[in-house]
């Protein structure tokens, strides 16, 4: 913790484990500290940040939290995955925002994730600690796969058990509004405060969360995205035939279709498929020339945000 935070002070960028996936985090008040993290990832310059910050952290500093509905959120559903996006102060560096006048700050639950931003005690503006467009990290050895030799430091606290990156939701109109989904729900938020919806950008309009617009997540090997598992075990075959080495991506309810040496196994249930995906993904890129995924079937709840992530990373070669 003591190195971590001697790094950040003079600029540097350290990653830590959160709940959701593993953050590079920088000293969110600094211009170059910042621009490091993008220079690093090869990040977008208009794909803004996530400022971390501990559950006791003075919000007001930062943001003006203005609408009693976001409170309720935080008492919800804080330390948790879910960022909410206020009306900035202005108080940390243009550049977490890219000159937007929001900001999105989360507070994670992941225990070292708490005991580090409690021991630096600033505000930590983090993305996903991988290179750009490539499949986040849920573990240690993931980040190190990415950023051997471009950081100093990875804070090493095991599996990501959430799996997915955070549900962003802004709280800076009359109701919520998700920006991209995640493990806290549509549904949990409306039962919550009542109101919900998912932001869905209109043909032509500036996006609200510049991330959407990009191409995310996506492993290094090929990858097809089938509705019908059927159309799957055709293509596995013809893709055997080739001899190409095709692995399949699917829930447990599929598996039985495919030789099991070929299977990467979501599991049942979408909390699951949120804490594997990403793992299978990159394990699948290191001995697959192809993968081929199969959608799962539901749709509402959790698995919005998985299907999202799926259709991201698979969708397309
Ligand atoms: P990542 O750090 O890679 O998980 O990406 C952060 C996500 O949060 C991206 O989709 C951003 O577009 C979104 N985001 C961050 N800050 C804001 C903001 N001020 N307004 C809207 N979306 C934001
Ligand atoms: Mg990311």
């Amino acid at each position: 913790m003591a190195e971590a935070k001697r790094i950040l002070l003079e600029g540097g960028a350290v990653a830590f484990p959160t709940e959701t996936v593993y953050g590079l985090g920088a000293d969110a008040r600094s211009d170059a500290a910042v621009e490091n993290i993008y220079r690093i990832k090869g990040r977008p310059q208009d794909n803004p940040l996530i400022v971390h910050v501990h559950l006791n952290f003075d919000l007001n500093s930062l943001v003006y939290d203005d609408k009693p509905y976001a409170k309720v959120l935080r008492q919800t559903f804080l330390p948790g995955p879910l960022t909410l996006v206020y009306r900035s102060k202005g108080r940390v560096s243009s550049r977490v925002s890219c000159g937007l006048d929001t900001l999105a700050v989360r507070v994670p639950s992941h225990p070292g994730a708490q005991e580090f931003l409690r021991y630096v005690n600033l505000p930590i503006a983090a993305p996903s600690a991988n290179i750009s467009k490539h499949v986040s990290p849920v573990s240690a050895e993931h980040v190190y796969f990415d950023l051997n030799g471009k950081i100093p430091l990875i804070l090493d606290g095991g599996a990501s058990s959430g799996g997915i990156e955070s549900t962003v939701c802004d709280v800076t109109g009359e109701y919520p509004v998700i920006l991209r989904q995640g493990l806290v729900s549509r549904e949990m938020i409306e039962k919550a405060v009542g109101r919900c919806e998912v932001y869905v950008p209109k043909e032509g309009e500036q996006v609200r969360s510049p991330g959407m617009k990009y191409k995310h997540y996506a492993p290094k090997c090929k990858t097809r995205l089938f509705d019908d598992p059927k159309a799957a075990v055709a293509a596995f075959e013809e893709e055997k035939k080739q001899g190409g080495r095709v692995y399949i991506l699917c829930e447990s309810k599929y598996a039985t279709l495919f030789p099991s040496e070929y299977v990467l196994d979501l599991g049942t249930t979408p909390e699951d498929m949120a804490a594997r995906l990403y793992s299978l993904l990159r394990q699948g890129e290191k001995v697959a020339d192809i993968i081929l995924a199969v959608r799962p079937q539901e749709t509402g709840g959790v698995m919005a945000g998985v299907l999202n992530r799926m259709n991201k990373a698979c969708a397309g070669e």
